[in-house]
């Protein structure tokens, strides 16, 4: 199956699951996994921050930033379609009791720094405490320029707000860029990175910021039931996809344009831009997209079902199965006729 759903689908390598095999492990909630304290320390040093936690899941790693960012009754400002708002069960008002401040996300996939600043509250008793600002980068595959971020972060600053930054994938975003992740990073004081979607491991999450951040996000991992074990097995994943998997998104970015341009002579198909490995294309109404899906899932391919469906480029998509994709794409067009 050549699946085009998520870059979560990616497979652990033979030679990924070598080095799994091999890894130096210990109790991690001891603090005596070696593999994993020297992946946190990787990790934190490639993003310009001082320290670093390994987490479950991005999810996990979004939610205990928020905590440790945010008391009960303290707000952050999120995008209305940012992950750390829509799509994460709402863990931070239902176990943080932290209240969102949602706004719109603007084309682009940033905040507009004016929305921004007019949600903040002032000192009154009336209102919740802005506390945060979360911000996403790539948001829906787009990478927010670094010129805007700066300004982002600063605005927070000014408010005394902190600003964290769901760099779920931010690797895509400095490979896109081709600049150093730190160069983007940097500024942060919190960013969480998912390592189980481009980067092709299969588990796990890493929370960077300061020393003290940091030692205070360990208690509500414990809490939220984070702790885990022989955790190197984990880390040691994610280091092979640190070291191999990173300057490679290249030839994701490069599948997405291939798959945009290609599909764009399908005149039935409305097809929007691939800034990374992420391609949006609408079908003329979902009884269609839902007969794509059949129609290529026969031919051993695999997208989400919809009007408007998201296609992903990632480790275990060739540029021969690219091809295949977009012959698939226009036999099923030829044949609706
Ligand atoms: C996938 C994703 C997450 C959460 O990651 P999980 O590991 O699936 O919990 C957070 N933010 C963004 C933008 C994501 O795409």
């Amino acid at each position: 199956m050549i699946d085009f759903r998520s870059d979560t689908v990616t497979r652990p390598s033979l030679a990924m699951r070598a080095v799994i095999a091999q890894a130096e492990v210990g109790d991690d909630v001891y603090g005596d996994d070696p593999t994993v304290n020297a992946l946190e320390e990787k990790m934190a040093s490639l993003l310009g921050m001082e320290s670093a936690m390994l987490v479950a899941s991005g999810t996990q790693s979004n939610l205990i930033a928020l905590l440790t960012h945010c008391g009960r009754g303290d707000e952050y400002i999120v995008g209305q379609q940012y992950h750390t708002y829509l799509y994460e069960s709402g863990g931070a008002a239902s176990l943080g009791s932290i209240v969102p401040q949602p706004i719109p996300v603007e084309s682009d996939g940033s905040l507009e720094l004016q929305k921004i600043a007019a949600v903040v509250k002032p000192n009154d008793i009336h209102y919740a405490k802005s506390t945060l600002l979360s911000l996403e980068n790539t948001h829906h595959g787009k990478v927010l320029s670094n010129e805007y971020l700066h300004r982002a972060v600063e605005l927070a600053h000014s408010y005394k707000m902190a600003a964290h930054l769901d760099g779920a994938r931010i690797f895509n975003a400095a490979v896109a860029q081709e600049v150093p992740v730190r160069a983007i990073t940097e500024v942060f004081d919190t960013v969480s990175v998912c390592c189980s979607k481009g980067l092709g491991a299969p588990i796990g999450s890493v929370l960077c910021g300061s020393q003290e951040f940091i030692q205070k996000a360990r208690r509500w991992r414990k809490m939220v039931g984070g702790g885990m074990r022989q955790a190197g097995l984990i880390a040691a994943g994610i280091d092979y996809a640190l070291d191999h998997h990173v300057a490679r998104l290249a030839d994701d970015h490069a599948h997405a344009l291939l798959l945009q341009e290609s599909l764009q002579q399908i005149p039935e198909l409305e097809v929007e831009t691939a800034h990374t490995n992420m391609l949006y294309v609408e079908f003329a109404s979902h009884e269609v997209g839902l007969q794509a899906g059949h129609y290529l899932r026969e031919r051993g391919i695999r997208i989400s079902a919809g009007k408007r469906v998201r296609l992903v480029t990632h480790l275990d998509i060739s540029r021969e199965d690219i091809v295949q994709c977009v012959a698939a794409f226009k036999s099923f067009f030829h044949n609706l006729h």
